[in-house]
């Protein structure tokens, strides 16, 4: 497959300002690389506080990176400006995680809808026939066409915000923990909903979410982040079933397991770590994971970054223990 979306070296540092001058950088996306393929989703996990919103909105330039490239449809978009912006800005959406929010209270369904669309100079004959074509799409109807948000339930909002991305037609998506605010009943409709959308119109999404389990459904590849670092990349069903970076493993043991007999044996196999993550102001030398765990090897894991390393085909691990030092 050839990937939509490249991302290389990509560096988001917030500035922490003292009284008088800067005095030290949130290093929240610290150079992180990777690709999705079009027509796949790529999930991102990790801790709250890890950097993966700040990558989905740094790779939409809703950010702007402090270093590195983004490379979308074989096109440098760290850097462009004016229409090309405007064009880019089409074709790669957000779907935020409060749809509420971003929701103009005062207008209507159909208003909201079309404002982006006579925004990008898209053309429709009948606008009142494509908003409902929308609405249909994503599962509501023309009795909504004239509504307000605060007549909506939290899942229906997020249909009104899937179908205003929609009527842009867009190829890539970044969907920042999409359901984390709704019941779970709505949540798997909506997830679903996003998995059709994508068989039809081969979108490409970027999955965010602390929620392993949904990303377990929902992604083909993934990677895993730890201080604005990826520690671990690869295909989803992979990293499931044998998860190799110690934090990854800690992540995983939090998900309960049905079967006994396998919690067991998955509890003396994997790493359990206890503890919050450190400061992203200062985070520690080395492999930025080594106070917390319990393979970290004195002298190496404390003084020395690991490279990602390709473990296994397609399956890259940031870490001493599977890297030559
Ligand atoms: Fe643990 Fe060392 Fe691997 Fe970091 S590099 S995860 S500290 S073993």
């Amino acid at each position: 497959m050839e990937p939509l979306l490249k991302v290389e070296n990509l560096k988001k540092y917030f500035p922490v300002r003292g009284l008088f001058r800067t005095i030290g950088y949130v290093k929240a996306v610290d150079g992180i690389s990777f690709e999705i393929n079009r027509g796949e989703t790529f999930g991102l996990v990790g801790e709250s506080g890890c950097g993966k919103t700040t990558t989905g909105r740094t790779i939409l330039r809703l950010i702007e990176p402090t270093s590195g490239k983004i490379i979308f449809d074989g096109k440098d978009v760290t850097t462009i400006k004016g229409d090309e912006m405007k064009e880019f800005r089409r074709r790669a959406q957000i779907m935020f995680q409060d749809p509420y929010s971003s929701l103009n209270p005062r207008q209507t369904v159909f208003e909201v809808i079309m404002e982006p669309v006579r925004f990008h100079g898209i053309p429709v004959d009948d606008p009142e026939e494509f908003v409902i074509d929308l609405l249909e799409s994503v599962g509501l109807n023309e009795m909504h066409l004239y509504r307000y948000p605060h007549e909506f339930s939290g899942g229906q909002r997020q249909r009104i915000a899937l179908a205003r991305l929609l009527a842009l037609k867009p190829e890539f998506i970044v969907l920042d923990e999409p359901t984390s605010a709704l019941d779970v009943s709505v949540q798997a409709n909506i997830l679903n909903m996003l998995k059709d959308l994508q068989k039809k119109y081969g979108f490409t999404y970027l999955f965010i979410s602390h929620d392993l389990g949904v990303v377990k459904y929902m992604s083909h590849r993934m990677g895993v982040m730890y201080l604005g670092k990826l520690v671990e990349v690869g295909p989803a069903e992979k990293i499931f079933e044998n998860p190799l970076h110690p934090y990854t493993q800690m992540l995983l043991s939090a998900i309960p397991v049905p079967d006994p007999d396998l919690a067991r044996e998955l509890k003396k196999k994997r790493a359990r770590i206890e503890g919050e993550p450190p400061s992203p102001i200062n985070p520690p030398e080395g492999c930025h994971f080594h106070p917390r765990c319990p393979f970290a090897k004195a002298g190496l894991c404390d003084k020395k970054e690991p490279p990602l390393v390709e473990v296994e085909k397609d399956h890259y691990v940031a870490c001493w223990l599977y890297a030559k030092s």
